[in-house]
Formats: C-alpha cells, structure tokens, sequence
C-alpha cells in the first residue's frame, strides 16, 4: 500500500475506537452477548424539540447549500449559549465555525495554524484523533506524559520540560477523554498563562464541558479574561451534551484572522456542515426543555459514576482509577490485576472481549497500562458488564498468584 498512497498518509491509523466499535457491533451481530463499553457516545435520544427543529427544516426546505461558516442563527444559539456558561462574557457569532462534527473543527483549527517543523503538545494520555490530526498537518506531536498522582492531568512544569523554540500549539481537552479528569479554574489560568507568555496557541477541546460532576458546567478557558485568550480556539458541539452524535454538529470559537481561515478551509473541503443538523443544533443549544434533557442525562451519568467508582473500590480495591469528575470515561490501570506479570491494557482488552465486554485499551490513548471504559450505558448493561468484568479480574489475579 505504501507505495500507491501519499506521504501525507505516512502516520495514518484508522481510530481504534471507532475499530473497536465497529467489531463489537460485527460480533453481536452474529448473535454474541457483549456489552458495549467502548464508545463515546450518550446511550440517550436526541432530546425531542431539537430532533423536531431538525424535521421541520426539512419540511420547510432548509436542505439546499447552508452558509459555509454555518447558518447565523445557530451561529448566535452557539453564543448565547457559551456566554451563559462564562458568566455573561459577550461573544461576537462572527468567530463562530460551525463544521461537521468537533472532531472537523479540531482538524480544521490544527490546519490553519500548524505546519511543517511545528510541534504541537498533547497531554497524555490522549484522545485517539490528537497526534493523528497534527500528523496530517505535517507537523510533530509532542506527547506531555500526565501525573498519575494527579488524575493524570498536567502541570506547567511538565509542559515546560517538553517546551522548545518549535512549540507552536497546545491541545488541552477538559473534561478529559479517556481519563474523566477535569481541570481545575486555577490549573487552567497557570497553563492559559504559560501558553500565553510562550506565544503557544491552545486549542481547548472542551466538548465534555456540560458533563461535569461539580457545580455547573467545567471551568473552561472561556472564564478568563480576553488577555488570555488571544491565542486560544475553544471546541465545543452538540454531540456529547446534548445526544446529538450523529448530527455532526461541531463548534470553534476563534480569534477573528483563523475562524476566516477556518471557514475558507471548510469551503474547498466540505462546503460546511448539514443544513437541517444545524437547524436542530441551533434548538439544542438555547431550548428551555432540551436544557431540561441535557440536566437529566449528565445527572444519569453522575450516578452512574457514582456507581462504577463505589463497586470497583468494594470489587477490585488494588485496582488504580482516575476518578472522574467530568465526560462518561473511566479509567482504571491493568498491569497490577495479574501480579508478577504486567497485564497490558491491550492483553486484558482482549480478554474482557472474550468474557463479553468491549473496552479500549490504553494503547490507543498512548498509555497501555490502562484500560477506558465508557459508562454512557444502560444501569442494566453497566451492571452485567461490571459483573464480568470483576469475574476477570478476579480469575486473572487468582492464576498469577
Ligand atoms: N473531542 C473529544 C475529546 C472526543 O472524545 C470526541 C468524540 N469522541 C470529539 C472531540 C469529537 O466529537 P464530534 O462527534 O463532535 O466530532
């Protein structure tokens, strides 16, 4: 293959996620029971008025060619709804990208502002599509290994050991998939100032900002004040929140000269995102009883947290976690379950598989040590998957002991 296809190509990995999934839904297909705790996806509907402001575009005929930067309107529900979040701050719509999906206005923003000879820091573990996306902008992602006595999140002191002249870019993701971790209001003013005293744009991928187990939403970069985010493109979507994962909804908020660029890219590329999605988009994000929905569905998940967290300290109490405090992930640490023998996330994947349960391994994040699990499941399939689940890791310990 690799002398047909281009060296744009030369990193290129299909998402394991989306793999994993993918082989799940082939195997239950053939009749196999297994649950499916691999994807990130809400187990929920699309709440209803934004599902119907999505029907009734098509009947009014909002299906030809939307403007490629997206509809006004949605562009304006996008603003109002992320200046209700950050204390009332204004946001002007005209630096709003509606693209297909967050994960285009990731690639999107890493496309305008990274090239050849950039590096690009990625806090690590990390979400699959990072170091592929900066890989396609010819640039070099730099892994930033987290601190696994905190929640594996990162510290300006471990940036700046990674820092060089060539650091042109940051993605920090909190909430943090596959971790749960979430930053904290002062840990993201220390890394917003470092960036910023560094001349280091952030792309702030803040997707699972809504599903937080504190007060409120997340803290996010948006609560600081404008000096700090001059070199800042925060993403933002309908997918997670607001169970809308197959709209392909996605948001970047950015200074005016790249949310241009953003918008021209999308323009030879896609033309834009789906003219009706972005209609019910658009319901989504300033609906009074979606708001409703989306309160319930990140409450759901806040017991199911709760629940995952109690039983493996009762279940499996020499098993490591990151307790999660924000997005539907949790992520417990492998090479210990088979004393003496460093299980790899990859090994116990394979074998939590083949006991009917379907989970990514660390690998996949660049740390296979650890396993992720995602709890956007039913109590029902979450309870027989934790069944399973413990029945391994008790079978595993037994035999290397
Ligand atoms: N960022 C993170 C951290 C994600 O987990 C995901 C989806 N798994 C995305 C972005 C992409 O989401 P979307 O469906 O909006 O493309």
């Amino acid at each position: 293959m690799s002398e047909i296809l281009s060296s744009n190509l030369t990193y290129l990995k299909p998402s394991e996620t989306v793999a994993i999934s993918a082989e799940t839904k082939r195997r239950q297909a053939l009749g196999e029971d297994i649950v499916d705790l691999s994807v990130g996806e809400p187990d929920f509907d699309t709440p209803k008025a934004a599902a119907e402001a999505g029907i009734a575009a098509i009947q009014k005929g909002y299906t030809r060619y939307p403007p490629n930067i997206g509809i006004p309107e949605l562009r304006a529900a996008v603003a109002r709804n992320l200046s209700l979040m950050s204390g009332g701050r204004a946001l002007n719509p005209d630096q709003i990208v509606i693209s297909s999906g967050s994960k285009q206005s990731i690639f999107n923003a890493c496309f305008s502002l990274f090239g050849p000879k950039d590096k690009v820091l990625i806090p690590s573990p990390a979400w699959v599509s990072y170091p592929q996306i900066v890989h396609l902008c010819r640039a070099e992602p730099v892994a930033v290994p987290g601190d696994p006595e905190w929640g594996l999140k990162v510290s300006v002191k471990d940036l700046e050991r990674k820092y060089d002249k060539l650091v042109k870019g940051l993605i920090l993701c909190s909430p943090c998939n596959p971790t749960g971790a979430t930053y904290t209001a002062t840990e993201i003013k220390a890394i917003a100032g470092w960036a910023r005293d560094h001349g280091v744009w952030i792309i702030a991928d803040e997707i699972y900002r809504r599903i937080y187990y504190g007060n409120g939403p997340a803290p996010s970069l948006l609560d600081l004040p404008d000096e700090y985010l001059e070199k800042v493109v925060l993403i933002y979507g309908a997918a997670k929140a607001y169970a809308m994962t197959g709209w392909r909804i996605g948001v970047a908020y950015a200074p005016m000269p790249v949310a241009k660029a953003m918008a021209a890219l999308q323009s030879q590329t896609t033309t834009g995102a789906n003219h009706p999605a972005q209609w019910a988009a658009a319901t989504a994000f300033v609906d009074e009883a979606v708001e409703r929905d989306v309160q319930k569905m990140v409450a759901a998940f806040h017991l199911r947290r709760d629940r995952v967290v109690e039983r493996f300290r009762q279940e499996a109490p020499g098993v490591e976690f990151v307790e999660p405090t924000g997005a539907f992930y949790f992520f417990f640490r492998v090479d210990g379950v088979t004393p003496g023998h460093d299980c790899t996330g990859t090994v116990f994947c394979e074998q939590v598989m083949a006991a009917g349960v379907a989970m990514v391994p660390g690998a996949a994040f660049g740390d296979d040590h650890w396993v992720r699990m995602s709890y956007a499941a039913s109590d029902k399939d979450l309870d027989t998957a934790l069944e399973r689940l413990f029945g391994l890791i008790r079978r595993l310990g037994a035999r290397a002991a």
